[in-house]
């Protein structure tokens, strides 16, 4: 899916002048769970209190908090948690590439897969089979199906890492980041530093 095709159904409706005021100058991030535990998004959270003072130079768009599902302008910073397992993953990870200047995968499961993508050497259809027809759990006589219906998101064939569907700008290791590392990356864009990532708080578990 191109992001020509996305960009007609994204309305870019003009803010209104008093939220246009209290965003001005101010860093615009959002955060996304794509196929993923939400254990990232914990560490995003886990920067705790020292978000406070950050807060008159950044707004918050979009997150687990808000749980808006499109970004209604631009954005400077998206950070992405969670690989793409699914049709609905490819097209919120392409809305997020579209508004936002810099992407930064969050994650083990973000950057090559993780857990998610343990499904890969098996074969999607084993993994359905396995899931729903043989399961243990399966009462004698029923006659289980695999779950097919058009709200349902079509899970892809394999699972991949948000590189290899849209271009990331950054990466933070870990499976999940400490929260101080999340921190690190958020406090330099805040004060226009280049992205660093300390190696003291950099983890690759
Ligand atoms: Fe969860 Fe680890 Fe994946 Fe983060 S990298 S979403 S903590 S499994």
């Amino acid at each position: 899916m191109s992001a020509d095709r996305l960009s007609h159904e994204l309305p870019r409706t003009p803010l209104d002048p008093a939220t246009a005021a209290s965003r001005a100058g101010k860093l615009t991030i959002s955060t996304i769970s794509l196929c993923g535990c939400w254990g990232c998004t914990l560490s995003i959270l886990d920067i705790d209190e020292r978000i406070v003072p950050l807060l008159d130079k950044l707004t918050i768009l979009r997150s687990s908090l808000t749980d808006i599902k499109r970004i209604p302008e631009r954005c400077a910073l998206g950070f992405v948690e969670g690989g793409v397992a699914n049709e609905e993953n490819i097209e919120t990870l392409e809305h997020f590439r579209e508004r936002c200047d810099v992407l930064i995968s969050v994650g083990a499961c973000a950057i090559w897969g993780g857990v998610p993508s343990l499904r890969n050497p098996i074969g999607l259809g084993e993994c359905l089979a396995t899931a729903y027809l043989d399961a243990p759990t399966t009462p004698p006589g029923a006659r289980p199906t695999i779950p097919l219906h058009p709200e349902l998101p079509r899970l892809t064939a394999k699972v991949f890492p948000c590189h290899e569907v849209v271009q990331m700008d950054y990466f933070i290791p870990g499976c999940p980041p400490d929260g101080d590392a999340v921190f690190a990356v958020l406090d330099d864009a805040v004060h226009g530093r280049p992205l660093t990532l300390p190696r003291a708080v950099t983890r690759f578990d």
